[in-house]
């Protein structure tokens, strides 16, 4: 692992290619100025530590440009955080995630240096619910959004994420499923069985991504008509009816391999560190819509990343009950055996 120095000039270049329309997008020279020693010191901590820094495509650009080795999207960066060497992996995104991390790596540090961000679709499910559930729905097999937490995957029986939900759904033998905890992706799910001539029962819960479910089908329309030779790319988080205009329905990666590739005006209904991270790496494209920030996501810093490296508090420390680990990794590894089968 390499150190890096950034020069704030070389930040600015970057960074000031977002357009998205929020004062938190903005960065002038002198921001990058005021950002870059603290990037610098992640940096040179990083090789000190012997540490990883994972990050969500949903986090601060600052971060993403200046101190993160990878970044994607939860599957992503479930692998990355499954194939690496390095000590210690900070974990800027949301808590479930950095969780993820620690039951692939048990005997690594893993650091969330954003202990109490949430999130809004993990935090709608509890193991309690899903123990009420297994009573109610005995012979079902359960399904969990890789958005949950280590202690609901450790009772559910298979994890998903947004780009292998059907794949893995339309290959598990049982035809009863319960599918938790978004409401909104298990509707669109059923919408793409039934599409695809695939049968089964599927039981929904009723969480929700405060962030996806503000898309709206009427917004989406009057956009359409200002626009009409736009793309619309849309994440499965969002509503039925918005999916159902949708040109694209995919996963962030997905979003992104397939909006490079586009010469059209696009609409890009995901959180705005998608519309952002294209802008830079991709400043032809012509994107349009407004922006959708998850404040949980957001809420990670610069500052709380160096504190995580230099003197991790201890609610930073992902620390999981080792028999509630296995239990949890056993619907981890159910996931990529699916994937492989
Ligand atoms: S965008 Fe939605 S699902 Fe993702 S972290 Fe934010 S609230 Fe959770």
């Amino acid at each position: 692992m390499n150190e890096q120095k950034i020069s704030p000039q070389a930040l600015f270049e970057k960074l000031s290619k977002i357009k998205v329309d929020n004062p938190l997008c903005k960065y002038t020279l002198q921001r990058c100025e005021s950002i870059s020693p603290i990037i610098n010191e992640i940096n040179r901590l990083k090789v000190e530590k012997q540490a990883v820094i994972l990050a969500h495509s949903y986090v601060h650009p600052d971060i993403i440009y200046g101190v993160a080795d990878y970044v994607g999207d939860s599957y992503y960066l479930a692998k990355k955080a499954m194939e690496t060497d390095a000590k210690t992996i900070v974990f800027p995104a949301v808590r479930f995630m950095a969780e993820t991390a620690k039951i692939l790596n048990p005997t690594k540090l893993v650091i969330d240096p954003n202990p109490n961000g949430g999130c809004s679709l993990a935090d709608s499910v509890t193991k309690q619910d899903v123990l009420a559930l297994r009573e109610k729905y005995p012979s079902h097999t359960f399904v969990c959004y890789i958005n949950t937490t280590a202690a609901v995957k450790s009772v559910c029986d298979v994890c998903v994420t947004s780009s292998n939900v059907f794949s893995i759904i339309e290959k598990i033998e049982n035809d009863k499923i319960v599918f938790l905890p978004d409401l909104l992706m298990g509707k669109n799910l059923i919408n793409e069985m039934k599409e695809k001539g695939l049968h089964k029962e599927i039981v929904l819960y009723d969480g929700s991504c405060y962030v996806h479910e503000e898309f709206s089908a009427s917004q989406l329309e009057a956009l359409k008509k200002e626009n009409p030779d736009m793309l619309t790319l849309v994440h499965p988080e969002c509503d039925e009816d918005v999916v159902a205009q949708a040109d694209m329905v995919g996963s962030t990666s997905q979003i992104l391999s397939f909006a490079k590739e586009q010469t059209s005006p696009m609409a890009i209904l995901t959180e705005c560190g998608i519309t952002s991270r294209l802008q830079i790496e991709h400043p032809e494209l012509n994107i349009i819509g407004s922006c959708m920030m998850c404040k949980y996501m957001k809420s990670n810093s610069l500052s709380d990343i160096y504190s995580a490296l230099k003197d991790p508090k201890s609610n930073m420390i992902v620390d999981i009950d080792p028999t509630l680990l296995q239990a949890a990794k056993r619907n981890i590894d159910e996931m990529f055996r699916y994937v492989n089968l």
